[in-house]
């Protein structure tokens, strides 16, 4: 790949040094744009995470200062944004995003240490009011300690962000497990933290086989907190492999959010706001609509309308200058999408725009792309309704009334994000009330923010990310009466 100046060198990073495997082990690293060959990234084993966690604990021997653990998270928020466009080029080339996307997440990423750089001061201890039990009460907010960071390719950068702003306004020390399919933003990410000159083993980055890594972060005593990121399949391991233990766990897992349009909606807004949440990643994002429930009185219009917009939408190479649309992360991946597609066409939806056939033949070859698709005539019984399709297929499904969608929404396992259109307030609020997710847009498609906490609720998991409650899922606090 075209040499950059953040990926120099290739290499994992252990207790303040750039590291390659000790058996000089590799793994190669594709973009999915072209199925070419970018780099081979060092293949670390158990071993070489053991002495990373060691390394971790020994910085734990000296606390460093809130004033100072600020200033280090207010310089990366600058060194990010100083390097947004190569950190962006970085994350097209290995997860085929769109540029101006992937510069998006680059200074999404930037708003977490920024945001964190002044919510630290939240961590001075605190004076309880009052002599409760005739005594004078401090809380202390200390480290959890060491903290495995595991996180998934769909926002390379910014899935490490959030966790590691809080881990380090925490004073904890990390222990970095980036996707295989992704580690260079990472890579990346790691070359502008070692500008920071963080103490040795206060920041380390391990690359390599999930399955042995996992186990050792897992499993090791020093390992205080292991917060993942990814499918609920890998978080469900990771809990079983963690319990032994008593790690404290941070779990954002899968999604399937419901997008709901009422027929008093501002159907323009609803249909950008839509296009934006949905084609983002190519889908792949875990707060993306998955399924979208459009009153009976306006589906055929709201239809019409999202076919228009979405019939404009380029497909292509993300670095390709107007790209509206990357490839997904891999064969795999599409393949999910196919099946949901010719599942739902089997048992009766009809395809509205999209589907593979609007492929070039290249795309086709290539095997990564999807078109962004429509689906009209959607039953609750398709597998696309029931699972987490991540990627650009959009299926429609017609509700009457307030309490069948709102029982249809909730209607699954997950409780990440949903969304809900409609000009009426006091019903916005009673719905909201009712909707079983730790995010609801209302009349807007946005995502989380590093002011607000963000997680799941059910089986999207638990913790949060994001506002004083991300920071206090890396701390202990430790109340201290004295007479
Ligand atoms: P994944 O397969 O669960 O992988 C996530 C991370 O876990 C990767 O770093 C992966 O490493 C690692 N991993 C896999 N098996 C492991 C094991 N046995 N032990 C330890 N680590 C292991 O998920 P993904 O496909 O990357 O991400 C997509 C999923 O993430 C979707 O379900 C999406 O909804 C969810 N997600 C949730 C949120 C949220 O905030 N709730 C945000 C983004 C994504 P390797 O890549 O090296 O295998």
């Amino acid at each position: 790949m075209e040499k950059s100046n953040l990926l120099d060198p290739i290499a994992a990073y252990i207790d303040g040094q750039w590291t390659n495997a000790k058996s000089g082990a590799t793994f190669a690293v594709t973009n999915p744009a072209d199925n070419r060959i970018l780099c081979s990234v060092p293949k670390l084993s158990g071993q070489e995470t053991v002495a990373a966690i060691e390394a971790a604990e020994r910085s734990l021997e000296t606390p460093t200062t809130i004033e100072q653990r600020s200033k280090w998270l207010g310089r990366l928020a600058d060194l990010v944004i100083e390097n947004k466009r190569e950190l962006g080029r970085i994350i097209t080339l290995e997860h085929g995003k769109p540029w101006p996307e992937a510069i998006g997440e680059a200074e999404y990423a930037a708003s977490f240490f920024r945001y964190y750089a002044d919510a630290v001061h939240h961590l001075k201890p605190k004076a309880i009011a009052g002599r409760p039990r005739n005594h004078s009460w401090t809380v202390h907010y200390r480290p959890a300690g060491v903290v495995a960071l595991i996180t998934p390719w769909n926002f390379p950068l910014a899935m490490l962000a959030k966790k590691f702003s809080a881990a380090l306004a925490a004073d904890c020390a990390s222990v970095v497990k980036p996707s295989s399919k992704t580690p260079l933003s990472m890579i990346a990410l790691f070359s502008l933290i070692h500008q920071l000159g963080l103490p040795g083993g206060k920041a380390n980055l391990v690359v390599g086989s999930a399955g042995e890594i996992g186990d050792v972060l897992c499993t090791h005593p020093a390992v205080r907190v292991v917060s993942f990121t990814g499918s609920t399949d890998v978080g469900k391991k990771l809990m079983a492999m963690s319990a032994p233990h008593l790690k404290r766990l941070s779990l954002e897992l899968g999604g399937n959010a419901p997008f709901i349009v009422f027929d008093d909606a501002d159907l323009d807004r609803a249909i950008e706001a839509f296009v934006l949440n949905k084609f983002r990643g190519s889908g792949q994002t875990c707060v993306c609509a998955n399924r979208l429930y459009v009153h009976k009185k306006i589906s055929g219009e709201f239809a019409k309308r999202l076919v228009q917009r979405v019939s404009r939408m380029i497909v292509g190479n993300g670095i390709d200058e107007g790209t509206d649309i990357g490839p997904l992360i891999d064969s795999g991946a599409r393949e999910k999408v196919q099946r949901h597609f010719e599942d739902a066409i089997s048992k009766g939806a009809t395809c509205l725009a999209g589907g593979t056939s609007a492929l070039s033949k290249t795309q086709k070859e290539l095997g990564s792309y999807f078109p962004p698709t429509i689906l009209g005539w959607v039953k609750a019984s398709m597998d696309c309704v029931n699972e987490e399709t991540f990627g650009p297929l959009a299926p429609i499904i017609e509700f009457s009334d307030e309490a069948e969608v709102v029982r249809e929404a909730n209607r699954t396992e997950y409780g990440l994000a949903a969304y809900l259109f409609t000009a009426d307030n006091v019903r916005a609020e009673r719905i909201i009330a009712k909707l079983t997710f730790g995010h609801v847009g209302h009349n807007t498609g946005t995502g989380p923010t590093a002011e607000a906490p963000f997680g799941g609720m059910k089986q999207s998991g638990f913790g949060r990310e994001g506002g004083l409650e991300g920071l206090h899922d890396f701390t202990e606090p430790q109340s201290v009466p004295t007479p």
